[in-house]
């Protein structure tokens, strides 16, 4: 990673919004560290980049406590199907948990954030396209788990999904974005390294981009 890699994405982010007709601040580019080590992460923290995703608790705790420490300000977003068992670990770790997908994860969630008084920011995971491999709520169940996550006090901030692989994710960004208007939601977790761009102009205010920036994963 060169901070020439991170300014051309950041460009491409704020051109995409301006097609749009949005702000480019409004987009937050999350860069996905995931399997990559500490030494390939300190470049992006030290050309001043302080948003970031994981997807294991354990990788995390694992890496990132003494990245935190070198590097005040760091902001760190889990975005891998999380454990109940593990929503206390990952309420301490994380600043936003991007993975709810399911009512025994709310319970947990809600208990854990009431325990440790602190509560980092939600977005409902939806399996947008109807996918029996893949994490994430169904379209038909979003409206009830909205519901209980209001009534345990979760803090939901938007919706998050992962479209199906090697087909056009446009019309699955709109369907998020429609999901998310309807629920009076404003936050929309959409757009990886391939499809960002596509998913600033629906809307996306959270872009989760991995390899784009850090090169292939092993
Ligand atoms: C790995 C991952 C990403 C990043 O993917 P790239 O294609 O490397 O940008 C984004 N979102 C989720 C949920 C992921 O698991």
């Amino acid at each position: 990673m060169t901070s020439d890699t991170l300014s051309e994405i950041q460009a491409r982010i704020a051109k995409a919004a301006t097609i749009a007709d949005r702000r480019p601040a409004d987009v937050t580019l999350i860069a996905v560290s995931k399997t990559h080590p500490a030494e390939a992460i300190e470049p992006l923290l030290r050309a001043g980049h302080r948003v970031f995703a994981e997807n294991r608790v354990a990788e995390t705790a694992a890496k990132w406590p003494a990245l935190r420490e070198a590097y005040p300000g760091v902001e760190l977003h889990l975005i891998g199907q999380l454990q109940s068992n593990k929503a206390a670990e990952a309420v301490a770790l994380f600043d936003a948990i991007h993975v709810v997908d399911r009512p025994s994860l709310v319970a947990a969630l809600a208990k854990a954030m009431d325990a440790a008084d602190r509560h980092p920011a939600c977005f409902v995971q939806v399996n947008i396209g109807d996918e029996p491999q893949k994490g994430g709520c169904a379209i038909a169940d979003l409206p009830a788990l909205l519901e209980a996550s209001r009534d345990a006090g979760l803090p939901i901030a938007g919706l998050m999904c992962l479209p199906p692989a090697d087909t056009e994710a446009a019309p699955y960004f709109a369907l998020l974005a429609k999901l998310a208007r309807d629920a009076g939601l404003e936050g929309l977790s959409m757009g990886m390294s391939d499809d960002f761009e596509t998913a600033v102009t629906l809307g996306a205010t959270h872009v989760r981009i991995g390899s784009a920036l850090f090169g292939a994963r092993a």
